[in-house]
């Protein structure tokens, strides 16, 4: 029973990757699994079948498998947000802090429109950089954010907060 499913029990982690100390969350064993992924994105997608949502934006990479599903069950087109330099028209960017660092996430510029109503996904929110310059991206372009959805939530880093305070609800489906 779907209902039933441990969704954390279906994220692999493993330990000291992309560098030494960092317990990376890997989401390739849920969606490997046929129930896992039906409720993950089912678990994405029904707090928002009466949010009147027109577009669905995913970040890369991972965003874009979750984000591809959700748009298609909720009957809405889909908006990719990449790494810079991968879109091919005009683009709108948005810088953002690493831990070192800064890199830019980017959006075509004709992709949102005013009037939007926006769900931005991703597999996971961690400090809610990544989350929120896809968010000030959507906002530039006269969309507004009807919610952001992850799979995975790191409370303890203080992403969903953060978000939160920016006026986005926030919806997770694992701490
Ligand atoms: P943030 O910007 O610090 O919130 O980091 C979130 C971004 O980094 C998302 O695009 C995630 O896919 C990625 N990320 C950070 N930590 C992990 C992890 O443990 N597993 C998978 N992705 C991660």
């Amino acid at each position: 029973d779907v209902a039933d499913l441990d969704l954390a029990a279906l994220v692999r982690t493993i330990p000291d990757y992309p560098k030494p100390g960092v317990m990376f969350r890997d989401i390739t064993t849920l969606i490997a699994n046929p129930a896992g992924l039906r409720a993950a994105v089912d678990g994405l997608v029904w707090p928002f079948l009466d949010a009147r949502v027109s577009l669905v934006a995913g970040i890369e990479a991972r965003g874009f498998i979750l984000g591809g599903a959700v748009a298609h069950e909720l009957g809405r087109g889909f908006v990719p947000i990449r790494k810079k330099g991968r879109l091919p028209a005009k683009t709108i960017g948005q810088d953002y802090a690493l831990e070192y660092g800064v890199d830019t996430i980017e959006v075509h510029a004709d992709a949102i429109r005013p009037g939007d109503r926006v769900l931005v996904v991703d597999d996971l929110i961690a400090t809610g950089g990544t989350a929120e310059a896809a968010i000030d991206l959507v906002r530039r372009s006269g969309g507004e954010v009807v919610a952001a959805a992850f799979i995975i939530d790191l409370p303890d880093l203080g992403g969903a907060d953060r978000l939160r305070a920016k006026g986005v609800a926030v919806r997770t489906l694992i701490s």
